[in-house]
């Protein structure tokens, strides 16, 4: 990994110092959930937490993964910084790393170079593809040579290395709902049910996805239609959960589509979403190549890859 900080970016001097405060954040992250014991249940929170909790997954699907690590569609500047917030929000560590170690997942699937492969015989396994991959010291810093395209916008350079500001803001603005009384609950819980169990949801679902859509363990119902080098498969439930991300062997197959669910019953909510942001005058030059259409319709493929 280059350990050279482009110009134009800003870190902590002490890398151990550096480190030991990311883990800390991310694993204080695993237990928060564990508010809704010190707080009332309601059931309108509840369900609040629920959309929130896809609403982020949509971010991290949407945004971290098919615009950021693949820029699989287009949008304006505007849009651009407010995915870029969006996907923050989830505390998933932000776009810089997030783009950085997945274009190496692409780039070494299911190898010993894949940062979050669960196979073991590529040196992984669940635990490691689940959550450890993601404070392991190999994985501390983006590779900043894999970004280049990100750091050439000054916005994206502070949001991907501040990702924790947009949290911090996300969680005091679910606080601040509760304290000022407007939803008739109290700072903390409005913060349990608006902030730590969304953000819970949505990382418990990310991190399911890296580890059962690489077949570990092989959940009923998985299914590997397209020829790949890498253990990727499909699955109609994770791909929903996820909001498409788990039609897994689709996305090996066709990296740089925009569109993951092809085939009928295939449910895509982030394609979905980038639809209607297309509708809304927000995104542009979606990528769908139409190998990938064709075998949606046919459930044949050619020959060539895009
Ligand atoms: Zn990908
Ligand atoms: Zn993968």
């Amino acid at each position: 990994m280059d350990e050279t900080l482009p110009q134009g970016l800003w870190r902590l001097p002490w890398p151990r110092l550096r480190r030991a405060l990311t883990v800390a954040a991310l694993h204080l992250h695993q237990f928060l959930w564990l508010g809704v014991f010190l707080v009332p249940f309601q059931l309108g929170l509840l369900l609040a937490a629920l959309v929130l909790g896809m609403v982020l997954v949509i971010g991290v699907e949407m945004g971290h993964h098919r615009y950021f690590s693949h820029r699989s569609f287009r949008v304006g500047r505007g849009f651009q910084c407010v995915i870029a917030l969006w996907a923050s929000a989830s505390f998933e560590r932000g776009i810089l790393w997030w783009a950085s170690m997945h274009r190496l997942h692409h780039r070494h699937s299911d190898t010993p170079l894949d940062p979050h492969t669960p196979l073991r015989r590529a040196g992984g396994g669940f635990l490691h593809a689940y959550l450890r991959w993601a404070v392991h010291p190999r994985n501390a810093e983006p590779d900043y040579r894999l970004v280049k395209d990100l750091l050439a916008y000054p916005e994206l350079r502070f949001i991907g290395q501040f990702p924790y500001l947009v949290s911090a803001a996300y969680a005091g603005l679910a606080w601040g709902l509760g304290a000022a009384g407007w939803v008739g609950s109290s700072g903390l819980q409005t913060w349990v049910w608006l902030y730590a169990m969304p953000v819970t949801l949505c990382q418990q679902i990310i991190s399911a996805q890296a580890t059962l859509a690489h077949g570990v363990p092989r959940l009923p119902g998985s299914y590997q239609p397209l020829p790949c080098k890498d253990a990727s498969l499909n699955h109609r439930w994770l791909g929903l959960i996820s909001t498409g991300g788990g039609f897994h062997n689709n996305h090996h197959h066709f990296p740089s589509s925009a569109r993951l669910g092809l085939r009928p019953g295939e449910w895509d909510i982030s394609y979905g979403a980038i639809l209607l942001f297309k509708r809304l005058g927000l995104v542009h030059s979606i990528n769908v190549p139409q190998r990938a259409l064709d075998y949606g319709r046919t459930g044949r493929i050619g020959t060539d890859r895009s």
